[in-house]
């Protein structure tokens, strides 16, 4: 086992990914960061039209290979447009990850139904894996699906935090299909795609929206299953193997959390570079004292090291060096930075910064939520120690 990065062998912003970080950056500034400025604060959703946009300029299908209708890019790209989509709103940096990103263990007929609509960001999906009793430990979910005659499911059973249940276009539902057996608690589950109409839920799923601090632009939910139908033929992977399905490609996901973390601190960098040289105390701009100089000086230092090590990270995976270390060492290390900086531009804007009117609280209470999700930092030092110590 070895934590050294290769180092990258060509110039990582060749001419071709310059074009779509130019791309995303002008639509994020134009298109994506007015949207968030007078939606986030209310706590609304993302409009269609924009989702519309997103699949006009093929988002969706950054990671779906061409013979699906996609642009079949590695993750180099992916991240370059995933930061410059959280720079403008973490939600919709996260919502092209709805459809490309959660594709693993799709048969071949699956991928034939499903990705060319992915790619066109019209089967979109939302993650019901969670539970109350099952969030860093998720093989101790209870959630239950019974066989009925036919070969369809009927599921019963409660989830937690299932972003975008309303507005997806599928929900991919992990249940336990054997009874929990303590000493293989992974397995034994499986995991179940629902197809629904947008801006429902599906017929015996029931729900309440969780009163979340940020992340808005789409709602969380607490979703009820009460014998709720699956049709025959919608098992991803193996019965009783979903657990190897809902840890997915763990580093194309925390590849995609960093950049988002990345993206929200360049945010608070960028709109503190502004109010700093706007902003005068003393007679002069608070851009000439030192002590604000020192924190854009750090602040920018940071974000450059998360995203040296994570373009490091993404020449290895599309180079055929996928690593799981390296990837909890890439969330890890993105997403305390994100909280450390945006925080410092907060304290950048003074007051200002602790109103909703200036965007840089919206960038920390967005990034509070990477140390969170997809593995909270904790479980990042578990693995990473886990790996060097051994268990
Ligand atoms: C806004 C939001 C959106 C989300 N969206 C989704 C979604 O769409 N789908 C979905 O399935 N889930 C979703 N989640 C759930 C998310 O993945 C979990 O919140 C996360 O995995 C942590 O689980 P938990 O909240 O139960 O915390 P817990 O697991 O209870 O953790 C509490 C604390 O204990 C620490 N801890 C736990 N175990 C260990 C350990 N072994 N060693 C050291 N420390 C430990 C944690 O690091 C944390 O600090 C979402 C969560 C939020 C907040």
């Amino acid at each position: 086992m070895s934590t050294r990065i290769e180092a990258p062998t060509e110039v990582f912003l060749t001419e071709d990914r310059l074009a779509i970080q130019a791309l995303a950056r002008e639509f994020a500034a134009k298109e994506v960061l007015p949207v968030a400025d007078e939606l986030d604060p209310v706590a609304g959703e993302i409009p269609m039209e924009l989702r519309r946009k997103m699949a006009d300029l093929r988002f969706f299908g950054i990671l779906i290979p061409e013979e699906f209708g996609g642009l079949g890019l590695g993750v180099c790209e992916y991240a370059l447009v995933v930061e410059e989509l959280a720079r403008g709103w973490m939600s919709v940096a996260s919502l092209i990850a709805r459809g490309q990103q959660f594709a693993h263990g799709f048969s071949a007929e699956q991928k034939a139904a499903y990705l060319p609509r992915m790619a066109r960001g019209e089967f979109l999906s939302a993650f019901a894996l969670s539970e109350a009793e099952a969030g860093s430990d998720v093989a101790n979910l209870h959630c239950r699906a019974e066989r009925e005659t036919d070969g369809g499911w009927r599921i019963t059973g409660q989830k937690m935090w299932c972003t975008f249940a309303d507005g997806s276009d599928y929900l991919q539902v992990f249940a336990r299909t054997e009874p929990l057996d303590p000493a293989r608690r992974s397995h034994g589950i499986t995991c179940f795609l629902m197809p629904k109409e947008r801006g429902t839920l599906p017929e015996g799923v029931t729900g309440t929206p969780v009163r979340k601090i940020g992340y808005h632009g789409w709602k969380t939910w607490e979703l009820s299953f009460d014998n709720a139908r699956v049709e025959p033929g919608m098992i991803v992977g193996a019965e009783g193997h979903g657990f190897k399905v809902a840890m997915g490609d763990l580093v194309i996901a925390r590849i995609h959390t960093a950049a988002r973390a990345i993206g929200l601190a360049r945010a608070a960098l960028e709109d503190s570079i502004a109010y700093a040289k706007q902003r005068v105390q003393f007679g002069k701009p608070i851009a000439d004292k030192q002590a604000i100089r020192f924190k854009i000086a750090d602040m920018a230092t940071q974000i450059e090291a998360s995203r040296a090590l994570l373009h490091q990270i993404c020449v290895d995976y599309d180079a055929g060096r996928p690593s799981n270390l390296q990837a909890s060492m890439v969330k890890l290390h993105a997403s305390e930075m994100a909280e450390r900086v945006t925080s410092e531009g907060i304290q950048i804007h003074g007051g200002a910064g602790f109103t909703t009117d200036f965007a840089v609280e919206r960038h920390w209470r967005d990034a509070r939520l990477t140390k969170i999700f997809e593995g909270t930092s904790e479980i990042q030092m578990k693995i990473i120690s886990d790996t060097l110590l051994g268990r």
